[in-house]
């Protein structure tokens, strides 16, 4: 959001408060109240069960990891030495911390709708640049892995994607990976559509691959042997992790 729309929706929000005297708490009743009844109905959400969530999971967090491990977390309040950039999808599914094990201060990390590595683009996807730049050049990450998934949403968005310009954020993003699409349509398109869309998972990832090698920091690494790129697959029917390199062969599956 540009300075001057924040500033303006500050102003509004404080002129509309001292408007309605007392619309805060009428507010914050009425909110009460839709959740309580949104709680009640679907029996699975309310304001009340998120903090409580939040709460307790902090809490469990300090007692059980930050408490007992206070060297770990001493030595990272000084500094972070990850040894891998990992791009992973944003699913709630899939979190690498969870899948790989990875603890606080393994993994530099990007999250993003289907794991897509935009190639190198100064006006786009600054945020995405940015986020290789400082692990590459600034953390000197030994490895960057993109790791995708069975029945991920962002590739079947990508795959079922119309015919006409991007209507939105999630059809826009997703356009990044129509190389990967056309090259399954081409290769399996005579396979059931859900095939076809296990396919593009692990395509995309190849696609992610070669756009990474758009960087000149990454280029740079790769050819110094200093940086290592590799894919990888997340089963989360079958229970499996596959993992290859970048010449794209198939590294041993890593049985979990
Ligand atoms: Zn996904």
């Amino acid at each position: 959001m540009a300075r001057d729309s924040y500033e303006a929706a500050i102003a509004g929000l404080k002129k509309l408060l001292s408007e309605e005297e007392g619309l805060e708490e009428a507010a914050a009743a009425k909110i009460e109240q839709i959740t309580a009844e949104l709680g009640a109905t679907n029996g699975r959400w309310s304001i009340g069960d998120a903090i409580d969530h939040i709460r307790k999971g902090f809490h469990y967090f300090k007692t059980e990891k930050f408490d007992k491990d206070r060297d770990l977390y001493e030595a990272l309040a000084k500094k972070q030495e990850p040894k891998f950039l990992v791009f992973a999808c944003s699913d709630s599914r899939v979190s690498p911390s969870h899948v790989l094990d990875f603890q606080p201060g393994d993994a530099f990390m990007v999250r993003n709708i289907a794991n897509l590595v935009p190639s190198y683009d100064k006006l786009r996807y600054s945020g995405t640049g940015a986020a290789i730049e400082y692990a590459v050049s600034s953390l000197n990450v030994k490895n960057i892995l993109v790791i995708g998934h069975s029945k991920c949403g962002g590739i079947r968005g990508l795959m079922e994607l119309p015919p006409r310009p991007p209507i939105n954020f999630v059809e826009e993003w997703v356009t990044i990976g129509i190389p990967a699409r056309d090259k399954v349509i081409a290769k399996y398109g005579d396979l059931d559509f859900d095939t076809q869309c296990y396919h593009c998972e692990k395509e995309a990832v190849n696609l992610s691959l070669m756009n990474l090698l758009s960087y000149p920091f990454v280029v740079e690494g790769v050819k110094n042997k200093t940086l290592t790129l590799m894919g990888g697959y997340y089963n989360f029917v079958e229970g499996t992790f596959d993992l290859w390199g970048l010449d794209l062969t198939l590294l041993p599956t890593i049985p979990i």
